[in-house]
């Protein structure tokens, strides 16, 4: 007994997370069972993961928050990837710093990312970096029309990229988007799948079934678990694609490929350094969650692989929230709400539905679908 006479506590792990958003909030709600604590650095007050433990408010970027997360946590981990890469820097110095800073830094630029899926012979559209009016010819020479133009930074959520048609309409696109652009082959894809993947501090690596994706207005709005028709094959090469990744970068944690699956080929189009809206759907459609891998690997516990509990989707509640007692009252709905303030084009939270088979899923998401407005 110490000496203040009361037991033992258990040997917990003091996560830090930078951000405090939906992603912080879930990862906390699953790291929280296997006893450990979480810190958020949070500039915004009053943030979805506020409730799961301490915030510290404070850019991502203020030399205070930084001390304090290095002082008080036994690693660092983000839910976002565009983290100043300096911060990354500094908390990788002191502490572990998972996934390592070099994946936050490759993902927050399309051309670093799109170079390295070229190294590592993963297949993309073709893509040429587009800068200057001067660029234009040679960029488009490259991708044809139509073409995608994109900023390489900070774009998310289908913002900061248009969709040029013409040579006139790629030029229009240079005013609008600013400098610091790349341009991309339109693929004219079947659909959107992705790949999460886990890397453990031990090098060892696990898979989720490929996700098939529906966006709109370039926002998720509908995953479907497992990829409905996705061939073993298809699984083993989106798995091989994201472990070139993961080894490439000495990966630990969660990390999602985005995919277009076109004429049965898989193209990566981006990924993510972190938890991904198009693993959502693991919290109750999988036996351990990619939040609770995301944190067993960053903690140095075993991964578990994961195992499907049946088929599932995932619906996101964006702008407007619904009727929690009708969505909880759909068979096989699992409401998960962020705690976040209404506003258009917010994600707000999202709806998983498990089912026996895909025919009670796929009900299951029309009647969520039409109560949380995601079919208008
Ligand atoms: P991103 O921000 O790169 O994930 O793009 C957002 C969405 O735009 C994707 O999910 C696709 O639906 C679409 N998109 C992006 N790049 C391309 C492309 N090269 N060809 C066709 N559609 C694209």
């Amino acid at each position: 007994m110490p000496q203040d006479g009361l037991p033992a506590r258990s040997a917990y792990v003091r996560v830090a997370v930078l951000g405090g958003g939906q992603l912080a909030r879930m990862l906390a709600l699953e790291g929280i069972p296997l006893g450990h604590r979480f810190t958020f650095l949070e500039p915004s007050p009053d943030p979805p993961a506020g409730a799961l433990g301490t915030v510290i408010e404070a850019p991502y970027d203020d030399a205070d928050g930084l001390a304090r997360i290095a002082a008080g946590a036994d690693v660092v981990t983000y839910e976002f990837e565009n983290v100043p890469a300096g911060s990354a820097d500094y908390l990788a110095a002191r502490l572990p710093a998972l996934p390592p800073p070099i994946a936050l830094a490759t993902a927050q630029d399309r051309l670093a990312e799109k170079r390295m899926f070229g190294e590592l012979g993963i297949p993309t559209a073709p893509f040429h970096p587009f800068d200057t009016p001067a660029d234009l010819d040679a960029a488009l020479e490259a991708t044809g029309l139509p073409a995608v133009i994109k900023t390489r930074r900070f774009g998310y959520d289908g913002k900061g990229q248009v969709v040029a048609r013409s040579r006139a309409g790629a030029e229009a696109a240079l005013g609008s988007l600013g400098s610091g652009l790349i341009a991309e082959s339109f693929v004219d894809f079947q659909r959107e799948l992705s790949i999460l993947a886990v890397g453990g501090r031990d090098g060892s690596r696990v898979y989720y079934p490929l996700t098939e994706n529906h966006h709109r207005d370039g926002i998720l709005r509908l995953s479907l678990a497992p990829a409905p028709g996705a061939s073993p094959a298809l699984q083993a090469e989106a798995e091989r694609l994201a472990d070139r990744v993961m080894t490439r970068l000495d990966y630990v944690g969660v990390l999602a490929v985005e995919l277009f699956e076109a004429d049965g080929r898989l193209l990566a189009n981006e990924m993510a350094p972190r938890v991904h809206n198009s693993g959502h759907w693991t919290l109750d459609g999988a036996h351990v969650s990619q939040f609770e891998n995301h944190i067993r690997a960053v903690t140095a516990l075993p991964l578990a692989t994961p195992r499907m509990t049946g088929p599932a989707a995932m619906v996101n509640i964006i702008g407007t929230l619904p009727d929690p007692a009708a969505v909880t009252a759909v068979r096989g709905a699992h409401l998960h709400l962020y705690d976040k303030a209404p506003r258009p084009g917010r994600k707000l939270g999202h709806v998983n539905v498990t089912g026996r088979d895909a025919a009670e899923v796929g009900e299951g998401v029309e009647k969520v679908r039409a109560l949380t407005g995601a079919t208008r």
